[in-house]
């Protein structure tokens, strides 16, 4: 026999059970259906939904290194996982990123392997004039600013399993918005990094409310966010408040979505009264606004 012919038939043997196996597996594989953009802009954030007929054993999201595990809820009879994602204009770039969804159902496992593409947003700019000790701090306050940023750093990458925010979430003041996220800013001539949050307009002694219902996990006063609350609200999503006048609040004190938390202030380096707003996507900054205007029918386009 052909020595080629040989090796076909053996690779045929070889492979139809598997094959065989593998039709028979997928018939029984438990239905989980999917739902997320297949775009998102850079500092954007969205939603992935996990839906099925029979309850989850367990569910977890591969994101940019990160491992998700969404609260599940039941919805008209349905078992439904919505978990919140982005990414953060500071470090991103555009381009496709993979998106690993593993669902284990009725002990078998799902594995689905999607992409979600960023792409380029075009953010404005703004020029800035500040006292250059605000631009470039003291010597004096560098262990300082060091010793605030592993505790904020924490603070944004606190996890907690019951998912306690739902959107739209809840505005903080009554204010316009001032400064977008992803403002390109120079300060002094100089480019740093973009805008991170949202700025409302506020003045000082407008009462702040929490976004949503939560944890304080931080409530202290910090070189240049000036008095900061940082919120827990469940599974990877913190809000931050800076420049605040007052305290309401502090450190792990539960809170309810609408309750305030603090007074509008200007402490910190800011250039007059507002409340900046920044909102942690599973450790990544991201644009608040569409969590304020948008359902979550909308975040899953
Ligand atoms: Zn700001």
């Amino acid at each position: 026999m052909n020595r080629y012919i040989r090796i076909m038939i053996l690779f045929i043997c070889l492979f139809m059970p598997v094959i065989g196996f593998a039709e028979k597996k997928i018939s029984d594989v438990p239905v989980v259906t999917i739902a997320h953009p297949a775009r998102a802009g850079v500092g954007q954030p969205f939603l992935v939904r996990l839906t099925s007929d029979q309850a989850f054993d367990r569910i977890s999201i591969h994101w940019m290194g990160r491992v998700v595990v969404p609260s599940v809820s039941q919805w008209n009879g349905r078992h439904v996982a919505v978990a919140m994602l982005g990414t953060d204009v500071l470090t991103i770039k555009a381009g496709p990123k993979a998106l690993l969804v593993r669902a284990w159902v009725g002990g078998k496992e799902t594995v689905q392997q999607r992409k979600v593409t960023i792409v380029d947003k075009s953010y404005p700019r703004q020029e800035l004039t500040l006292p250059s000790k605000m631009v470039t701090p003291p010597a004096k306050v560098l262990e300082r600013i060091k010793g605030e940023r592993v505790r904020t750093q924490k603070a944004k990458n606190t996890w907690s399993d019951q998912r306690l925010w739902r959107l739209p979430l809840h505005r903080p003041v009554g204010g316009k918005t001032t400064s977008a996220y992803g403002l390109q800013r120079i300060l002094n001539g100089k480019p740093k990094n973009p805008h991170r949050g949202l700025d409302f307009r506020a003045p000082v002694g407008t009462a702040v409310e929490a976004i949503a219902a939560g944890r304080v996990v931080l409530a202290e006063s910090h070189y240049y966010a000036g008095n900061s609350v940082y919120i827990d609200h469940g599974n990877g999503v913190i809000s931050l408040y800076f420049h605040l006048n007052t305290f309401e609040v502090a450190q792990w004190d539960t809170v309810k979505r609408g309750q305030v938390i603090g007074r509008a202030g200007r402490t910190g380096r800011a250039t007059g009264p507002h409340l900046h707003l920044s909102v942690s996507v599973q450790g990544q900054l991201v644009d608040p606004a569409p969590l304020f205007d948008g359902t979550t029918d909308q975040l899953l386009r």
